[in-house]
């Protein structure tokens, strides 16, 4: 008998745990990018992601690196991820199958020269669909590089004064749309940082944990 309501007990633990899994909700999380950097901006911007204790991916142009090198160093000792960004933000980056390898080798080389390191992580300007040809993309693959999309563009990049109501409505929207898993596009510019306080309230708000995108990130 009382091996019986042991069993039975142990029986009830197990279908009771096993609701409970069921009934979890998704774990959420966002992974914060800043395009284009680093800038002035670009200390503001850590202050503001560490008092939220959050994750960032950081996609440098390469004369930026060369400009403002402690800020690589800034990113680097504050464990933010450094992807690369290209040279020419500009279509040149798409001219020739090999462009946009070279920009994003080139770049890696600015990277190596000041923390003694690479980066495999890679974003092109204005996002790779559809602007990379398959074999561009093939050759980036191929050498060891991961290339990043978004699935969230608050824009806040457009025009020169940025609207931070519609940005901020844009994110909610983008959020909505992307569901668990939210890899959201920013810019290191002054109203950005400016905004980015409330960018990343209104991400945790939402029920997001901040994550830190890397070369390791399933995207
Ligand atoms: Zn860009």
């Amino acid at each position: 008998m009382r091996r019986f309501v042991f069993f039975a007990l142990a029986a009830l633990i197990i279908i009771f745990s096993v609701i409970v899994d069921g009934a979890t909700p998704q774990k959420k999380v966002a992974y914060i990018t800043i395009d284009d950097g680093p800038t002035l901006n670009t200390p503001n911007i850590i202050e503001t992601l560490k008092r939220h204790k959050a994750g960032a991916a950081f996609f440098v142009l390469k004369d930026r690196i060369e400009t403002y090198p402690d800020y690589i160093k800034m990113m680097e000792t504050n464990g933010f991820t450094i992807g690369l960004h290209g040279v020419s933000h500009n279509g040149d980056i798409y001219a020739t199958p090999t462009s946009p390898l070279n920009e994003m080798n080139e770049t890696n080389e600015a990277l190596y020269k000041l923390l003694g390191r690479r980066s495999r992580v890679v974003r092109t300007p204005y996002g790779s669909k559809p602007n990379l040809t398959d074999k561009q993309r093939q050759l980036l693959e191929t050498a060891g590089y991961k290339i990043f999309d978004w699935n969230v563009d608050p824009r806040d990049s457009i025009g020169a004064v940025v609207d931070r109501t519609a940005v901020l409505r844009n994110l909610r929207a983008g959020l909505e749309a992307a569901g668990p898993k939210a890899v959201i596009l920013l810019h290191d510019r002054k109203s950005t940082s400016m905004a980015l306080d409330e960018i990343l309230s209104l991400v945790e708000a939402a029920g997001y944990e901040l994550g830190t995108l890397d070369e390791n990130t399933e995207f």
